[in-house]
């Protein structure tokens, strides 16, 4: 059996000199000590993953590890903030080698590509449950807030929306989907890609004023800006960028699930018109395509319009947890 002490020794405190080496204290004290460069604001978020809930039973615990970081990831991504550390709270049925090891695998592998380093945690006996916080720089008066969209701004969403919608819905068998289309939009589902250079691109550079991550589907998640914000938006839906597989499936589906989807994690972010060429070049510049989908208005509420302009009523929701 693996005492709590060896698990997160074999398989959470790397061996020194392996991965991103960026808090001044890591694992093993009472806390990790983290000092940001002199001047950087700290942004922190954390989000939780539960068994049944956000992933179903018997999930591929590698996959599982990528999910549980990159959502985290893409709250920075969407502040604008360059990532360092994270701490893992873990409750675990069992101390599963198995389980732990593809976990770990997967939870590494991305936290490098983001330079990202792993400084602690806590770990239980429990229901299975993964909560993870996320620590990241940006400089002062930089950060993309939901409260800082303006009447005439150009509204932005990066990648594809979607697939991972769709994804859920063939799983469900809700829609048919042969096994190569469930495959591609199930990577959407599983794998998703949270947007650091983008956000950090974005922030950095000032171009954009406000955004947030897309993870309850984009109606909801803009619904947060224009709330916030204290203004409206028009948003064109048929100029929403469908993912590879649900560009392939008829009007209906692509308006639904583009529109209001879930499990994206791309970035919608609102930013002047005058900085439209910059935009689309720190899109190429990070290899992560960016559109143009509506506008931010003085007031009004959120209206849908199709490709000629005209008011769509599309019987949309973001995702409630307890609706
Ligand atoms: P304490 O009792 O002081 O909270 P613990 O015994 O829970 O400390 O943890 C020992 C060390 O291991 C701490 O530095 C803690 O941050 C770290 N740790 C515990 N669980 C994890 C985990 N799942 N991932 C990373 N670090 C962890
Ligand atoms: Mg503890």
């Amino acid at each position: 059996m693996l005492s709590e002490f060896d698990l997160i020794k074999q398989y959470f405190d790397r061996p020194a000199g392996t991965g991103p080496q960026r808090a001044a204290l890591g694992i093993g004290d009472d806390c990790a000590l983290l000092a940001p460069a002199p001047g950087m604001q700290m942004a922190i978020s954390s989000d939780m993953l539960v068994e049944g809930r956000h992933f179903f039973a018997g999930e591929d615990p590698c996959r599982l590890g990528h999910k549980s970081l990159a959502v985290n990831l893409s709250d920075l991504a969407a502040m604008g903030a360059r990532p360092l550390g994270f701490t893992l709270a873990l409750a675990l049925p069992a101390a599963d080698r198995d389980w732990l090891d593809g976990f770990s695998r997967g939870l590494f592998a991305l936290a490098d590509t983001h330079d990202c380093q792993l400084i602690g945690g806590d770990t239980t006996k429990g229901p299975l449950n993964i909560c993870i916080t996320v620590f990241g720089a940006v400089p002062p008066g930089r950060a993309l807030r939901r409260d800082a969209a303006r009447p005439g701004d150009d509204i932005w969403v990066s990648g594809t929306l979607g697939d991972a919608r769709l994804a859920l819905a063939g799983l469900r068998g809700e829609v048919a989907l042969d096994a190569d289309a469930l495959a591609t939009a199930g990577q959407r589902m599983h794998l998703p890609t949270p947007r650091v250079a983008l956000g950090v691109a974005l922030a950095e550079g000032g171009l954009a004023r406000a955004a947030i991550d897309i993870s309850d589907g984009l109606v909801g998640d803009l619904g947060h800006i224009l709330a916030r914000s204290g203004v409206g938006a028009t948003l064109d839906v048929d100029a929403l960028p469908a993912g590879l597989v649900l560009a392939r499936q008829e009007q209906r589906l692509r308006r639904a699930f583009t529109a209001a989807g879930g499990d994206d994690y791309e970035l919608c972010f609102t930013a002047d018109a005058a900085r439209r060429d910059e935009i689309v070049a720190a899109g190429a510049g990070c290899g992560t395509a960016v559109t143009r989908v509506g506008r931010i208005d003085g007031a009004g509420g959120l209206r849908l319009v199709d490709a000629a302009g005209v008011a769509l009523d599309l019987a949309l929701a973001g995702f409630d947890h307890f609706a």
